[in-house]
């Protein structure tokens, strides 16, 4: 038998589990069949079972499998490894008491058709949650159904269309224009569109803000139906001019949608609601330390005034007295958008970074997230280039106008920290800022990890004068260097295939 040469440190490449395989090795044994091999016709049909003895499936002993998903787990970097200043998407430290709290036996294995008297625990959770966010956003109307900020974002775009339909009938179909700036998250004209309404886009001034001007003309075109406004807006700027804003688009016969999903710059210090929004979203795998990223659940509530409540999706969950129960029963909601009752486990987690942090918790990490994006902002601007004046909110934004002259651009730069053990922020978002460098570093890193970060990024800018090629070629210490991620994004090698295996040694 030949024994195929497979690397094994964890330093080299790890080979496929498939290429591990080594015939007649065995990772599980089956008990003994305690029916007679004769009766294996009557138990499992021969046309159920499989003829082919289970040929492609990897042959791997147990160590094998721990070490190979082991090796791997370390090439990932995550929010437990460092910092991870990803700009708009909040990711901050996922606290293990809230992970605790969500596998108590009670929420965690409660089937969702177990009966309303007995989930009594889990609606009153999320009746509390509700009252919560309730409090913190200044609007009363709250679901918890949807399960990601684009979900949200659709669900009050909805609203935004039941209000209208129900309120001007026929001439409805006349209003269906949603205004949205040019800085705005992808996602929101996406909602708008879905939703059935056209796009106009708003333009920004120098400052970085919403052009009240152009507003006020599109406003004077006519058909608004309202606005989706991120506040601070992408650019990591407070609209100082919300109540204007809100202003212009109420007189235009229109609602104000607040994308929310920038709240880790307001929890606690400023209320949407007070501010003249009607309908937002949160991101409770952002703002509210919901773990996040690789496709997992998340929770986008919706959020909304008085008068949008009737629409909110069923089942609601009420109190009456001192026991909960869901009401169906709403002439005029949009319906479900999502089975049950949404992920509740992130509901879980959010309650209990609410009630772990308290109201004075919950406005100290809003600060502490806005000082640590000013001490970047402020320790970087002399090298990199800051393309707004005004003080930035929970997130840095640079360009690399200053380095792309000596021939490094924004994916260098990433690509770089990389190799200074530090995940890149995000690259190239807003498309309003060329070359933009949007850092986040959340709450959740010290002094120390803020310097260490500054000082990799000034490292950077010093290579991009003296030896420009070492920060073009990065990353340096990965076991990949620069993919082509154009074809890696539009022809994924997703299966592998026996063939295959000679093909990847010829490359
Ligand atoms: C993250 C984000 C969204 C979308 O949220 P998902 O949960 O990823 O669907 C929308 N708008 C902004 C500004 C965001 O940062």
């Amino acid at each position: 038998m030949s024994i195929k040469k497979v690397t094994q440190h964890p330093t080299q490449n790890e080979a496929l589990i498939f290429e591990r395989s080594q015939s007649g090795r065995i990772g599980y044994r089956l008990p003994k069949l305690d029916v007679e091999p004769s009766n294996i016709d009557e138990i499992i049909p021969a046309e159920l079972r499989r003829d082919d003895d289970l040929d492609g499936v990897p042959e791997v002993s147990e160590v094998d499998v721990v070490r190979h998903f082991t090796r791997m787990s370390t090439w990932n970097y995550s929010i437990d490894l460092g910092m991870y200043p990803l700009g708009s998407c909040t990711m901050k430290y996922n606290s293990r008491l809230n992970e605790k709290v969500a596998r108590i036996a009670g929420f965690a294995n409660l089937h969702p058709l177990a009966p309303e008297e007995e989930s009594q625990g889990a609606l009153e959770l999320i009746y509390e949650l509700q009252e919560d966010l309730a409090e913190i956003t200044g609007l009363p109307g709250v679901s918890l159904q949807p399960a990601a900020g684009a979900a949200g974002e659709m669900t009050g775009v909805m609203l935004i269309r039941a209000f209208l339909d129900k309120r001007e009938g026929e001439a409805s179909k006349e209003r269906r224009v949603m205004l949205i700036p040019d800085s705005a998250h992808g996602t929101n004209p996406a909602s708008a569109a879905l939703a059935g309404f056209t796009v106009k886009t708003i333009r920004s001034t120098a400052e970085g803000l919403t052009d009240l001007e152009h507003l006020r003309e599109l406003c004077d075109h006519g058909g608004v139906a309202g606005l989706m406004l991120t506040n601070p807006n992408t650019v990591g700027i407070f609209e100082k001019n919300i109540r204007e804003i809100c202003k212009i688009i109420h007189q235009a016969g229109g609602l104000v949608y607040m994308d929310g999903a920038n709240m880790n710059a307001l929890v606690g210090v400023a209320r949407p609601g007070d501010m003249g929004v009607d309908v937002i979203h949160l991101n409770l795998h952002k703002t509210f330390s919901t773990p996040h990223g690789g496709g997992g659940p998340g929770c986008g509530p919706c959020l909304c005034s008085a008068d949008l409540d009737e629409f909110l999706p069923v089942p609601r969950v009420e109190k009456v007295g001192d026991k909960y129960r869901l009401n169906y029963d709403r002439a005029h909601s949009i319906g479900r958008v999502k089975a049950f009752f949404g992920n509740f486990g992130m509901m879980v987690r959010a309650l209990s970074y609410i009630y772990t942090h308290g109201a004075e918790g919950l406005k100290e990490a809003t600060e502490t997230a806005v000082l640590n994006a000013r001490y970047v902002s402020e320790n970087l601007k002399d090298v990199y280039d800051k393309p707004y004046e005004s003080d930035c909110m929970h997130e840095a934004i640079f360009s690399h106008k200053n380095q792309s002259k000596k021939g490094v651009v924004t994916l260098d730069i990433a690509k770089r920290l990389i190799d200074y053990g530090f995940h890149p922020p995000t690259v190239y978002f807003p498309l309003v800022v060329e070359g933009a460098m949007l850092i986040e570093p959340t709450e959740s890193v010290g002094r120390a990890d803020l310097d260490a970060f500054i000082d990799a990024m000034r490292d950077i800018d010093r290579e991009a004068s003296d030896n420009p090629q070492l920060v073009v070629d990065a990353p340096h210490t990965t076991r990949i260097g620069r993919l082509d991620e154009a074809t890696a994004a539009r022809k994924p090698v997703l299966r592998w295939k026996r063939d295959m295996e000679s093909t990847a040694k010829a490359a």
